[in-house]
């Protein structure tokens, strides 16, 4: 059996209700200690006068003994519940009231009984009747003799027991009455939570633009619901993200595999002569590297998303690092006839994975190339900057790139002159990879350029 209930609900009731009734049963429970405490005060108060009373009925007769000259009707009273003995010092029974029946009110007297103010105690008769007791001496014509009151304590009982009963019906009842009133507050208090879930169950995947109503923003509920509605704004980007790319992705391996075919077909038209040929299979091999490499930055950039490349960090020379990627590249500047010129500071040292950040400077070094003119000079220059960051620059004559087209070059697949690019290769991935590079070594990646003069790149890393 489940002891705690499914829905919140049920279980705030519960809580409500136990809660509720524990406090109750205390609440009850020092109010009856307290009734009991002033009933039987005001019973001593009356014991203690009643004393006095009887002090002043006792009469000694001429035989010797002792009796209560009674004011008239009190002893015939059945309503009456005032029990009297008298004892002499020695423990003789003097005078005992006949509603007492022959019972004793305790025990005979023992020495000094009375003689001090001693406080009033509860005894219990041989017949079970609960009396309050009162004792004190009292001399009378001369003779000492020891009073005994006693008063009965059975009205007190029936009242406590009144009050007590009374108790017990109602605090059921106030419980069941507190925790229906709590049931109806608390659904009325989560209805807003029941209204928030039916409005995200119906938002699916296809639907991410959907948001949450929020009712009032500075409750708690209004508060979660904009937490909600934030996770699933950034839900809809990584989406949308996610969806461009893989568009981006297929539109750009298509380009490429249609060239293939289109020469393939072409070829295979009319019969060619072996130089014919050789030539068609190194135009397909070309689009067949472009593929290549188009897939190897794709593959680069998945697996970067999903966090699966592990840098494994050296102390790199960051000179020496740009010095390789130079050394990579010389033979297509060459074909450019470009010059390459690496200068800085060669004990600048960075930690770093030494592919990775090559990786990022061969993209910013491939691009400097591709896309500067003939004969034109390209410069890394490596130097130590404010607050412990080493820089590296590429700075390149080329055509630069318009400020308008400047925030977006970082951006997947974006390219500046799509038609004009695509004829060295470019997919557009180059520069996001290096920002990807970069930025997984804790540093940032920019860029200055002004049309017409030159583009300078800059790698700046945490020394
Ligand atoms: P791509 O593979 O096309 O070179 P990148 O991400 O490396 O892609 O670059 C994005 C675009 O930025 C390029 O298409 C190009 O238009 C522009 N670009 C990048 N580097 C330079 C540069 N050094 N000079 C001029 N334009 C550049």
């Amino acid at each position: 059996m489940r002891l705690s209930p499914r829905n919140v609900r049920s279980r705030l009731t519960l809580w409500y209700v136990g809660v509720l009734a524990a406090l109750l049963i205390a609440y009850g429970a020092g109010c009856l200690f307290f009734l009991f405490l002033s009933m039987r005060e005001q019973l001593d108060h009356n014991l203690l006068e009643d004393v006095e009373t009887v002090e002043g009925e006792i009469a000694a007769e001429p035989d010797g003994s002792v009796t209560l000259r009674l004011h008239h009707g009190e002893e015939g009273d059945p309503g009456f519940h005032r029990f009297v003995e008298i004892w002499s010092p020695e423990g003789t029974l003097l005078y005992r009231t006949p509603q007492l029946r022959g019972q004793e009110l305790g025990t005979p007297p023992a020495p000094g009984e009375g003689a001090q103010e001693a406080e009033p105690v509860s005894e219990r008769l041989r017949n079970g009747l609960r009396v309050r007791l009162a004792r004190s001496i009292h001399r009378v014509k001369g003779r000492t003799v020891i009073l005994r009151v006693a008063h009965n304590e059975g009205t007190m009982w029936r009242e406590l027991r009144e009050f007590a009963t009374v108790l017990v019906i109602g605090l059921p009842i106030a419980a069941l009455l507190a925790g229906f009133g709590g049931y109806v507050l608390a659904r009325k208090a989560l209805a807003p939570i029941d209204a928030m879930t039916r409005e995200t169950q119906k938002i699916s995947a296809e639907d991410l633009g959907a948001r949450l109503s929020i009712r009032n923003p500075e409750d708690e509920l209004g508060r979660l619901a904009a937490v909600q509605n934030a996770m699933l704004g950034r839900l809809q980007e990584a989406f949308e993200q996610l969806r461009r790319f893989t568009a981006d992705a297929s539109h750009e391996l298509r380009t490429p595999l249609t060239a293939i075919r289109s020469v393939g077909e072409v070829a295979l038209q009319d019969p060619k002569s072996s130089v014919e040929y050789r030539d068609v299979i190194g135009s397909m091999l070309e689009e067949v590297d472009r593929l290549t490499r188009l897939v190897e930055s794709l593959l680069v950039l998945s697996r970067a998303d999903a966090s699966h490349i592990q840098l494994h960090r050296t102390e790199l020379s960051l000179l020496s690092v740009a010095e390789e990627a130079a050394v990579m590249l010389e033979v297509l500047a060459e074909e450019k006839r470009q010059k390459i010129e690496v200068d800085g500071d060669r004990n600048l040292v960075v930690s770093a994975d030494r592919l990775i950040l090559r990786q990022a400077i061969v993209n910013l070094l491939d691009n400097a190339i591709k896309y500067s003119p003939a004969e034109s000079r390209i410069l890394i220059r490596v130097d130590q900057g404010a607050d412990k960051r080493a820089f590296l620059d590429v700075i390149d004559q080329g055509p630069g790139i318009p400020t308008e087209h400047q925030p977006y070059v970082f951006d997947r697949f974006y390219r500046v002159d799509k038609a004009r690019t695509r004829e060295w290769g470019g997919a557009g991935l180059g520069l996001s990879i290096t920002r990807w590079a970069v930025e997984a070594h804790g540093g940032e990646v920019t860029l200055k350029s002004e049309e017409g003069h030159g583009s300078t790149f800059r790698i700046s890393l945490p020394v």
